[in-house]
């Protein structure tokens, strides 16, 4: 791997400030989905060293939650800067351990830069509050503190920006962090742990836990078993999601879980086509369909069903997959057990009648690339319909009128983005509200930004990250009662 600072290679875990390899000197390997072939050999951390990363993140509370936000907030902002800085080699990382192509993956790190930035301002606002008390010689006040030492556990998709997204709030607000990444993708949160320290990030604030698959149940038994943890945040499927809860619930920590979707994508008689198009391009295709809030059950009205299958029949045919270096729109499926499930759904909804348009098969590449592929009428019961494909697969329903689509859409245990085309502005507000999403866009295919509150409702998910109300999740409401005011 070309880089221009080599340094930004880590292969041991960060702990308390130091680079540590396991103590029994185990490492796992990470490959690059494209070829196949071995990348690094990563640290392989048991619970034994996560207790001890959990142990210097509380020892290193104190100071760093008695520091003013605004100190804090300096601190985050170097590292965001120096994260911008080095986003070529940052990119070039995240595509040989993910696959996306190396401009995507430039486009999640500022992306990711834009959270750090936006909280290391938003801290500066946690505001507490008085209020009124209606005993005449006592006052009641309320302030914000950080809850303590936090855990956070990401996955694969979006190797570096979900884990800005979760230490950039923890660590404005005050709290500390352990953070443990998904098997595939440690290089991305080692990377972000060594530029950290270079911010000037003091140790046991943030540390990384890397662990294969095959450790990864102990090591999240340690990090929501741990009485010093306070707060679990978990990025990841919804089922991995509800067993973290449920071992967070032993010790009654707080969490917040941005778990799986399954988005309609809804485009009325009286949307512009182009728009729709162009829109479910990025949400359907971007990352080779491995996002939470893409794109999984397009609905599209009958009278403009047939020019829309045309349409983007066109523009999914000029898609090309390939390696991350080359000019690829989309890069492969993560891995085998990834594309698998592509192939089934792919299989499924023709075994139940569907048309295959454009794809459907691999692409000459082989590997783990998939042929971005069109399927028209796909049966309601399909499991397209119902499961996450993750994969580049857009399967078309169609639907009668608005609550034919509405009722189809809410027809999940999912509850994370929806999407929607119309120009009828009743409509517009309508589905807005009908929709039981925790993220609906009207006449827009791409969504998040540091602004704006991300999470999801139902099985998607509890929380919400970005935006003021992010803050929010890293924070405890602490009230003093004041009292004995008269003479
Ligand atoms: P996953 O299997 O749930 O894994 C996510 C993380 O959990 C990984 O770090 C994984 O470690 C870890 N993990 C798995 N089992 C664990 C256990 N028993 N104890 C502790 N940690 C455990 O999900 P994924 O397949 O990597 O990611 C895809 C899922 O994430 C999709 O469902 C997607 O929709 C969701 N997602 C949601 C959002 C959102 O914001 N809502 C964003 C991105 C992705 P190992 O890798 O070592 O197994």
């Amino acid at each position: 791997m070309e880089l221009a600072d080599s340094e930004l290679l880590r292969t041991s875990a960060y702990i308390d400030g130091a680079w540590a390899d396991a103590h029994d000197g185990a490492t796992f390997a990470v490959y690059d989905p494209a070829t196949g072939v071995e990348v690094a050999q990563v640290a392989n951390l048991g619970e034994k060293e996560t207790q001890v990363a959990i142990e210097a993140a509380n020892t290193a509370l104190d100071d760093w939650r008695s520091r003013s936000a605004k100190e804090r907030g300096a601190i985050l902002h170097r590292w965001a800067e120096l994260i911008r800085d080095h986003a070529d080699d940052l990119a070039t990382i995240l595509s040989a351990e993910q696959g996306k192509p190396h401009r995507e993956a430039r486009g999640e790190i500022v992306y990711g830069t834009s959270f750090v930035d936006w909280f290391a301002e938003e801290a500066k606002r946690a505001y507490g509050e008085t209020i009124p008390s209606p005993v005449a010689d006592r006052r009641n006040i309320v302030v914000k503190q950080p809850i303590g030492v936090c855990v956070g556990i990401t996955p694969w998709n979006f190797p570096s920006s979900m884990i800005t997204r979760k230490v950039g709030p923890a660590l404005a607000a005050g709290c500390t962090m352990v953070l443990k990444p998904a098997e595939q993708t440690p290089l991305s949160a080692l990377a972000l742990a060594e530029l950290a320290e270079r911010a000037g990030v003091p140790p046991g604030v943030f540390s990384v836990v890397t662990t294969d698959a095959d450790g990864a149940p102990a090591v999240g038994r340690e990090l929501t078993g741990n009485p010093l943890v306070r707060k679990l945040s978990f990025t990841g499927s919804t089922e991995v999601g509800k067993l973290l809860m449920a071992q967070c619930a032993a010790g009654v920590k707080k969490v917040s879980l941005e778990l799986g979707g399954s988005a309609p994508y809804i485009v009325f008689d009286d949307a512009d086509l182009d728009a729709a198009v162009g829109g479910l391009l990025g949400c359907k295709f971007r990352n080779a369909g491995q996002t939470c809030v893409s794109a999984d059950r397009i609905l599209v009205q009958d009278a403009v069903y047939d020019e829309f299958v045309e349409r983007l029949t066109d523009a999914v045919s000029g898609l090309t997959p390939g390696p991350a270096t080359g000019k690829a729109d989309l890069g492969p499926l993560i891995d085998e057990q990834g594309l698998d499930k592509v192939r089934r759904h792919v299989e499924d909804a023709v075994s139940r009648g569907a048309k295959v348009i454009v794809g459907g098969s691999q692409p000459e590449l082989g590997g783990t690339f998939f042929s971005p592929t069109v399927l028209t009428e796909v049966p309601r019961d399909a499991l397209i319909m119902h499961e996450e494909t993750f994969g580049p697969v857009a399967g078309l329903v169609r639907f009668r009128d608005e609550d034919d689509a509405v009722s189809i859409a809410n027809d999940t245990s999912y509850g994370l983005a929806a999407y929607f085309f119309s120009r009828d502005v009743g409509r517009v507000w309508r589905m807005f509200e009908r929709l039981e999403f925790g993220m609906v866009n009207a006449n827009v295919g791409g969504m998040g930004n540091e602004a704006a509150p991300f999470g999801g409702v139902k099985e998607s998910g509890i929380g919400r990250e970005g935006s003021k109300y992010g803050l929010e999740e890293w924070l405890e409401i602490k009230s003093l009662t004041l009292g004995g005011l008269d003479d």
